[in-house]
């Protein structure tokens, strides 16, 4: 079921029967979609326009699909990708995950299971960007946080220079308010997948936000170690 607003597709394929059908049913079901028969276009309509979800073919004239979904995350866009191959085999599977794709599918598919796969990485993707709605500020417990200028204005009225790291972990540990955030969720999203500093990094980052913000450090009301799992967030 597609649930609020119609979700839209861009779907990417070069052989017309094909392309025709997918379109059909997609639209049976609700989505709104946008052809393209070769890699140029798509990556043409993806600058132009937002979708929930692309359909991308490997085998595709001039630019295949593999290097259409390696540009597409190159331009920090994180639309979910759900690769179409002709070919079974685990190779195509795992270059197109490496190339950023979210999901793979062989042909000839089931068309259920297409739309099932379809539809999974709509609302799972919908669910993430509900909790990205954070915006440039945040506010909280007579504290101001400036994303954009890296900065913050303490309940003391002092201002806090940020370095990007503590931008990153406080942003996250915001969008995630009141959850706890594992460690490893925090480790790759702010210090990415190769380097792997100890827990202690967080620890500290954590003390610091405490000395920034917390009216006592020692018995925090915002920032709190979840020991074991992660650090949680509270308005
Ligand atoms: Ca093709």
């Amino acid at each position: 079921m597609v649930n609020q607003s119609k979700a839209s597709i861009l779907l990417v394929e070069d052989e017309e029967n094909l392309q025709e059908a997918l379109k059909l049913n997609l639209e049976l079901e609700g989505y709104e979609v946008t052809c393209a028969n070769n890699g140029a276009i798509a990556l043409k309509k993806v600058d132009e326009e937002y979708y929930d979800l692309i359909l991308l073919d490997i085998m595709l004239p001039q630019v295949d699909g593999f290097d259409v979904c390696e540009r597409i995350r190159l331009k920090n866009i994180d639309t979910p990708v759900l690769m179409l191959s002709a070919r079974s085999g685990s190779a195509d599977r795992i270059a197109g995950l490496r190339r950023g794709a979210d999901d793979y599918l062989t042909k000839p598919f089931n068309l259920e299971e297409l739309l099932l796969r379809v539809e999974k990485l709509i609302d799972k993707n919908r669910k993430l960007q509900e909790k990205t709605t954070i915006g440039d500020q945040y506010e909280f417990g007579g504290n101001t946080i400036d994303f954009k200028a890296q900065t913050a204005i303490n309940k003391r009225g002092e201002l806090i220079e940020l370095s990007k790291k503590e931008v990153m972990l406080l942003k996250l540990l915001m969008e995630y308010r009141n959850e706890v955030v594992s460690r490893e969720k925090i480790l790759q999203a702010v210090w990415g997948y190769q380097v792997f500093p100890t827990t202690r990094t967080i620890d500290n980052f954590i003390l610091n936000f405490r000395k920034y913000f917390e009216a006592d450090p020692r018995e925090p009301i915002h920032f709190h170690s979840v020991r074991g799992v992660g650090y949680k967030f509270s308005d």
